[in-house]
């Protein structure tokens, strides 16, 4: 049976860009007789409000959208990611890091003036503190850093052997932004080189994105993952996590993203656009379903 999941943020009311993305799982779910999930991913917590998560359940009720319950929130799970976070620093694959982003932009501009290397998270760390890590695995996770991954590491143990390099794979069946899809492959030199040494706890809340999503879709059995472009390149972290935790990889549907007229992204700041503004000039849900696109 195929699980699909939508998993807000409730940092803003939900736009056409997310109504698009819980279609397309809603839908998938429905016509394969699968299981839809929804996940709120609330770990970070001053930029969640309440209002937030209500107005999502509403919005999607709205939209014809029914889930499994009891909801999965990110905000419960956080003593489950403190015990993944002290087995990959008892491993030797995290180390910690003081560097604010002043310091990486410092380290990483270019001599020749230009513009630094860029990774799915920002700027590619350029390694400064990765001469720290943990090397005994006799002390405990240190408190008030963040801790990266050290990919190079991390690919040694968790890259799959290839004769032309190691690598990494997963199946999409949408597309990334420059229309990859079918079996993706990534290397780990650009792994290590155009993405790098990733946060993988968050100094304020000791978990990043990247792992807690690696973590509750397979907690939660999710076979499909269906989501915004934006996220392709991330998925190259997210399989190495997988392989790198023993974890399932699921089936990836990267989508087009929604822009406004003048092609820009839509934003949660814009509330003009939001799901609520629609519902409440009157719209109606199938409005909405042709407004991103989904006619059937
Ligand atoms: N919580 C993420 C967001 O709202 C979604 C992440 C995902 O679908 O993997 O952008």
């Amino acid at each position: 049976m195929i699980v699909e999941r939508f998993a807000p943020s409730p940092t803003g009311l939900l736009h056409l860009g997310h109504a698009y993305s819980a279609l397309l799982a809603w839908d998938s779910a429905c016509s394969n007789g699968g299981q839809f999930l929804l996940r709120i991913e609330d770990i970070d917590a001053p930029r969640c409000k309440p209002e937030f998560e209500q107005a999502i359940y509403e919005d999607l009720e709205w939209l014809g959208i029914h889930w499994e319950k009891p909801v999965l929130k990110q905000s419960r799970q956080l003593s489950s990611y403190s015990y993944v976070v002290e087995k990959l620093w008892d491993a030797n694959k995290l180390f910690a890091c003081d560097c604010s982003r002043k310091d990486i932009a410092i380290a990483s501009a270019p001599q020749e003036g230009g513009t630094p290397l860029m990774g799915p998270d920002g700027i590619v760390y350029p390694g400064t503190c990765r001469n720290m890590i943990s090397s005994s695995g006799n002390f405990s996770v240190p408190k008030g850093k963040a801790l990266r991954l050290d990919m190079a590491t991390a690919c040694m143990v968790a890259a799959v052997p290839n004769l032309g390099g190691d690598m990494f794979y997963f199946t999409e069946i949408g597309s990334g932004s420059n229309r990859e899809t079918g079996l993706i492959e990534a290397t780990t030199a650009e792994l290590i080189n155009n993405i790098g040494d990733i946060v993988l706890a968050r100094k304020d809340i000791g978990i990043s994105y990247h792992l807690a999503v690696v973590l509750d879709d397979a907690f939660q059995g999710v076979t499909h993952v269906t989501r915004g472009q934006d996220l392709f390149e991330a998925t190259k972290i997210h399989v190495v996590l997988q392989n790198l935790l023993g974890l399932p990889t699921p089936i990836y549907r990267h989508h087009k993203l929604i822009r406004d007229e003048n092609g820009k992204r839509l934003a949660k700041r814009d509330d003009a656009r939001s799901i609520r503004a629609y519902r409440e000039q009157g719209l109606t849900p199938q409005d909405i379903r042709e407004m991103v696109g989904l006619t059937s």
